[in-house]
């Protein structure tokens, strides 16, 4: 078979000979002859293959070093790596994407609080936990203090209590700082990768415990909701309830695919499944948004052990009730309990109040 010139190859290739060059001095595509004297390359008819496939790989924005990796393995593996890879970027994204808001609504805010008006909100609060009817331990936390609402729900493993306690120890020291939504975001994510970290660290044989971390914090008159799993908070606002927690599991993806209604997924064998949790290697992606508080709201933070067998409606009733957020926790623990109480149930209920 005739050897192309690199600028006939560049050309059956779509690549240009500069890159071709480049391919070179990287390994991943070296020439099928040099000219000794000239140092001209020349290239197989075969290679057009491997040429096309650097290409697509570039144009998808793959690292050189991993082109090299994929285009020395059976088509059958650099299939399953070139999905990793991509399954990585839109993870990698999908970060990218939750910064992008917080900052949208961060910088939205500062308008409004350029006039530093003291926060004269406070809230009234109430946590509670119950092991339920069918479960023997209780791995769920809740927290609420004046400055912090937490839940988390703990599971995988013997250690399933103290992986939802450390979740929400994590961010006991933010919630003292008192910080500037500004400084806000990095020490929430530190809070939370080192949770992710202490969680980890806590794997075992037979016990790799993983937890959900659902959690209010304030930033002056504004809220930063921290969220990972199937832990929901919900706000109940001029009459409407409204849930501002999207559920990180395998169920919730299928629904947003279209592979999958609500209804289908609420009474769906693996809704309890996770896609994202701390603990789980390379599935703590956060979602950290900044919410504005305003006089009279109400807030629910609940573990599934409510919002599983509780129906929303009957949720809303309770919230609606003009009862202290201590009666209102009490009610919705007495309705998980009419529902057969199948896990552990987690409740905070927060009203914000003029002070
Ligand atoms: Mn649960």
């Amino acid at each position: 078979m005739a050897l192309l010139t690199i600028g006939a190859f560049a050309r059956a290739a779509r690549l240009s000979p500069k890159a071709l060059r480049l391919y070179d001095e990287l390994g991943l595509l070296p020439p099928a002859a040099v000219d000794p004297e000239s140092g001209y390359r020349f290239y197989d008819p075969a290679q057009l293959e491997r040429a096309r496939l650097v290409a697509w790989l570039r144009r998808l924005g793959m690292p050189l070093a991993r082109i090299r990796t994929v285009c020395d393995l059976e088509p059958a593996a650099a299939a399953e790596e070139i999905a990793a890879y991509w399954k990585q970027v839109v993870a990698d994204t999908d970060a990218r994407g939750q910064l992008a808001t917080f900052l949208v609504d961060y910088l939205s805010g500062k308008g409004a609080a350029m006039s530093d008006t003291p926060a004269d909100l406070g809230i009234r609060y109430a946590a509670r936990t119950d092991t339920g009817i069918v479960r023997t331990s209780n791995q769920d936390a809740a927290y609420a203090g004046s400055r912090l609402l937490a839940v988390a729900d703990g599971a995988a493993g013997p250690s399933g209590d103290r992986a939802s306690a450390a979740a929400i120890d994590a961010l006991k020291p933010l919630a003292s700082a008192g910080l500037p939504a500004a400084d806000l975001l990095n020490a929430l994510a530190d809070a939370v990768g080192q949770a992710d970290v202490t969680v980890q660290g806590m794997a075992a044989e037979g016990d790799e415990p993983v937890t959900t971390l659902t959690a209010l914090l304030w930033s002056g008159s504004e809220l930063a909701v921290v969220h990972i799993g199937d832990t929901r908070a919900y706000l109940l606002r001029d009459g409407e309830l409204f849930r501002i927690t999207d559920d990180h599991t395998y169920v919730q993806s299928l629904v947003d695919e279209g592979k999958l209604s609500p209804e289908e997924a609420a009474s769906h064998p693996q809704r309890a499944l996770l896609v994202r949790a701390l603990g789980s290697p390379g599935q703590a992606q956060v979602d950290i948004s900044l919410r504005s508080a305003a006089a009279g709201d109400r807030y629910l933070l609940c573990s599934d052990g409510l919002s599983a067998v509780v129906d929303q409606a009957a949720i809303r009733s309770a919230l609606e009730a003009a009862a202290e957020p201590e009666q209102v926790v009490q009610q919705l623990i007495d309705l998980a309990y009419g529902a057969g109480a199948p896990d552990n149930i987690a409740c905070v209920v927060a009203d914000v109040v003029p002070v």
